[in-house]
């Protein structure tokens, strides 16, 4: 299969204002150097505790963030160099799902007008056909079209996360960047979107990155899911390979702590010693060393090279440095 999405070196520093005189006196370091692909009609699972920059990945392949350095290809084109009039045009190929529906949609108007704001945007002109569209779109996730009348206040979570995901098709994305779109919602209903997310990807050939905080969401979601912490990407490889024979200790302990039916590996719990340290002023070295169980020799000072360390299984950690 084709790759729809190819990331290399992406960067994200946000600068830190401080002083009298509001100089600059440093910078988070919220994306620091990722590279990873996706391929047309698949699920990439994006990991990691808050913080770990994977929303700001998210935000950055929709330039909703401005990336510090890095390209985004994305059908053959680097998103990156587009101007601000050419991007516009690309939010028609690329949409995003947000993890809080009631935040993200306007209390204030119906459900119809949500759903026809896309469409205004990207040029449907007609009102005729609009509505038709707004019935499709409903339809397509679940709702009819009387709740087009209604606003988000009479919806239950889960309702409203099925209008986000449908304001989202309005315009026939390929690429959906779904972040955390079931951490608001109760159990129940997460399986429900989950399922209808999946049902969607098959009818419409869609493409996902799915940002979850947690390895057991993702699970059956992904293809290939990628482990972030502090910025950097950890570790990344096909689903299977990564929940049975896990290669990185910050993988291994994250795992150890969600309870996953089906992962046939039984390990002790992990339990990481202090806090995810401050993305402003992050350890020298590999990043997780401070917490790492395995750290060694030289896990301080060097930061490890993120490299295939078995077919189509990526690691950045020294437990796979070539001996010396
Ligand atoms: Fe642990 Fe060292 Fe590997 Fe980092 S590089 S994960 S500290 S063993
Ligand atoms: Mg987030």
């Amino acid at each position: 299969t084709e790759t729809l999405l190819k990331v290399e070196n992406l960067k994200k520093f946000f600068p830190i204002h401080g002083g009298l005189f509001g100089r600059q006196v440093g910078e988070v370091k919220a994306v620091d150097d990722i590279s990873f692909y996706i391929k047309k009609g698949e699920t990439l699972g994006l990991v990691g505790e808050s913080g770990c920059g994977k929303s700001t990945t998210g935000r950055m392949l929709l330039r909703l963030l401005e990336p510090t350095q890095g390209t985004i290809e994305f059908d053959g084109q680097d998103l990156t160099k587009l101007s601000k009039e050419e991007m516009r045009k690309m939010r028609k190929e690329i949409q995003m799902v947000f993890q809080d529906p009631f935040a993200s949609l306007n209390p204030r108007h119906t459900v119809e007008k949500i759903l026809e704001e896309p469409l205004i945007v990207h040029g449907v002109k007609s009102k005729e056909e609009r509505k038709k569209r707004v019935r499709e779109l409903l339809e397509t996730v679940g709702l009819s079209n009387w709740h087009a009348k209604r606003y988000p206040h009479q919806f239950s979570g889960g309702q409203r996360q099925r209008i986000g995901i449908a304001r989202a098709l309005a315009v026939h994305p390929k690429l959906i960047v779904a972040d955390e779109p079931v951490s608001a919602l109760d159990v129940s209903i997460q399986a429900q979107v989950l399922n209808l997310l999946q049902d969607l990807q098959k009818e419409f050939g869609l493409t996902y990155l799915f940002i979850a905080h947690d390895l057991g969401v993702v699970r059956h979601i992904s293809d290939r899911v990628g482990v972030m912490y502090l910025g950097q990407m950890m570790e990344l490889a096909d689903s299977e390979a990564l929940y049975d024979s896990p290669k990185h200790p910050y993988t291994e302990a994250l795992l150890s702590a969600v309870p996953i039916p089906d992962v046939h590996v039984k390990k002790e719990r992990i339990v990481l010693k202090g806090d995810v340290p401050s993305p402003a002023n992050p350890p020298t070295g590999c990043p997780f060393h401070l917490r790492c169980p395995k750290v060694m020799g030289n896990c301080a000072s060097v930061r490890p090279v993120f490299k295939e360390v078995e077919p189509g299984h990526y690691a950045a950690c020294h437990l796979y440095d070539e001996q010396m």
